[in-house]
């Protein structure tokens, strides 16, 4: 049995979007999108459904811890968020799925 994975296939224009956190330009499906609702809280928001400009970050552990307790994202009010994305993200962070990116410093197993 033989996969073939054609590479080959030209992609039309794929939409970049900025993560908030390392500034680097992805495609949006590999960065999670967020919105602020009204009430300036935060909410998981990858369909779009929010008004306003949508904020993205990369799907990665590093660029999500980075934004849970930087204090730039705290002085924005970005640390408000919905009880959805909260969850969302501190499972990523655990879960440390999502794309490979720049090589992070090793997770330090004994927490001292
Ligand atoms: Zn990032």
């Amino acid at each position: 049995m033989t996969t073939i994975i054609n590479n080959n296939v030209e992609k039309k224009h794929i939409p970049l979007r900025m993560c908030i956190v390392c500034r680097k330009l992805r495609p949006k499906q590999e960065l999670l999108r967020m919105g602020r609702s009204e009430d300036g809280l935060l909410h998981h928001d990858q369909k779009r459904t929010l008004k306003g400009k949508g904020i993205y970050i990369c799907l990665n552990n590093g660029c999500i811890k980075e934004f849970l307790t930087g204090k730039r994202f705290r002085r924005m009010h970005l640390n408000r968020l919905s009880g959805d994305l909260a969850a969302i993200l501190q499972q990523i962070s655990e879960n440390q799925t999502g794309m490979k990116g720049e090589p992070q410093e090793r997770e330090q197993d004994d927490k001292s």
